[in-house]
């Protein structure tokens, strides 16, 4: 069997900088202040 998580399933986090709702971006980059982040780490974004 195979399972998939829905798109909607994908957590809303912000960026530690400036505090941009990171959702729904094309790539991990906040667009308000450039910064690189990475959805699943803490110390890039807040969860
Ligand atoms: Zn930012």
């Amino acid at each position: 069997m195979q399972k998939q998580l829905p798109d909607e399933a994908v957590p809303a986090v912000y960026c530690r900088r400036c505090g941009y709702q990171l959702v729904g971006l094309p790539e991990n980059r906040c667009p308000e202040c450039r910064r690189i982040f990475h959805p699943v780490d803490e110390t890039t974004c807040s969860l």
